[in-house]
């Protein structure tokens, strides 16, 4: 295949492209190595609100064409536009996360469509790792996080190498939610999940940096956790140092905060990365003029992974994002 642009470096060129997303055009970069080698996969933007993806994207395109030693990566900046253009998670006009529309439906709603689209591109350029980059929330520390291969012959060992993979990124690791809240909340529906139980490809999660704009600092340690990742699957050089936010210690798994019982202002007590011990006070609800009318114990030890962008919180709201050890 003849590069559409002349090459950019000693080793690899990039083609740019795009994937038909059913009514919306889907951005593709694809950099090739002249070695033969992995075909990895990176998007971003899957939920439209999440913006700082795709200034990574823009920086491994500028990057990648020098550095790329083996194989293939394929990077999609956006798969959601309408999203972004929106400044919302989901697609306009249709309720269902697009991150749990995988593998999706040609017959389907909008989400679920895109999906398909997305699903069969991969498929079709026969990718072996895929990488989605996420943001949580301003008031969380930076992850990575691996979903439960719930099904398939060699499921501890694909669960095993998205691990060491998510490792490579120097950031903490966190493990998704136990087996059957994992499929309670769909999460096997996400692309990494649909990825890793339905096909067997190595897949993970970086979330890094607030939502809604582009943070300079969140762009660079995204570009090295992900570079550090393509490092581990041997792409590349660039292993990623451990950062300071970093704990060791695990494993560690993704839980959620106590629920409330009472309507109020959420004033976190704890810092994101902060350790807890199980009856520590995590949070309290206050009332406008400072009484507090709630506190929220800890029951468990573990670390404070994300407090929600929300103010005020109503009755049984799950007022964080935690981690535990996944025993
Ligand atoms: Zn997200």
């Amino acid at each position: 295949m003849s590069p559409l642009s002349p090459r950019t470096g000693p080793a690899a060129w990039v083609e740019p492209g795009f994937v038909d997303g059913v009514g919306v055009a889907l951005p593709l970069l694809t950099v090739r190595s002249a070695a033969p080698g992995p075909v990895v996969a990176i998007g971003a933007n899957i939920h439209g609100d999440e913006v700082n993806g795709v200034a990574v994207v823009h920086r491994l395109a500028a990057w990648l064409p020098q550095q790329l030693a083996r194989g293939v990566v394929h990077l999609m900046p956006s798969l959601n536009p309408r999203g972004l253009d929106e400044g919302q998670r989901r697609i306009p006009g249709d309720d269902l996360d697009p991150n749990r529309a995988y593998p999706g439906n040609a017959a389907g709603s909008p989400a679920e469509r895109l999906a398909w689209r997305v699903w069969q591109e991969l498929r079709a350029r026969g990718t072996q790792l895929y990488i989605d980059l996420h943001t949580d929330a301003t008031g969380a520390m930076p992850y990575a996080i691996v979903d439960r291969v719930v099904q398939g012959s060699d499921a501890r060992a694909l669960a095993e190498r998205c691990v060491r993979l998510a490792e490579g990124t120097g950031l903490t690791v966190l493990r998704e939610y136990p087996a059957d809240r994992y499929l309670r909340f769909d999460l096997h529906r996400s692309l990494p999940g649909a990825l890793v139980n339905q096909r067997g490809v190595a897949a993970l999660t970086i979330e890094v940096g607030p939502r809604r704009c582009i943070d300079a600092e969140a762009v660079d340690l995204g570009t090295q956790a992900t570079i550090g990742v393509l490092a581990a699957a041997g792409l590349c050089a660039g292993a990623a140092p451990p950062h300071g936010s970093r704990k060791g210690g695990g494993p560690w798994r993704r839980e959620g905060g106590p629920r409330t019982t009472r309507a109020g202002l959420l004033v976190p007590l704890l810092r994101p990365g902060q350790d807890f011990h199980r009856g520590d006070s995590l949070a309290e609800l206050r009332e406008l003029d400072g009484t507090v009318i709630e506190r929220l114990v800890a029951r468990f030890d573990g670390f404070v992974v994300a407090w929600p962008e929300v103010g005020r919180v109503g009755s049984g709201t799950t007022c964080a994002t935690l981690a535990i050890r996944d025993e």
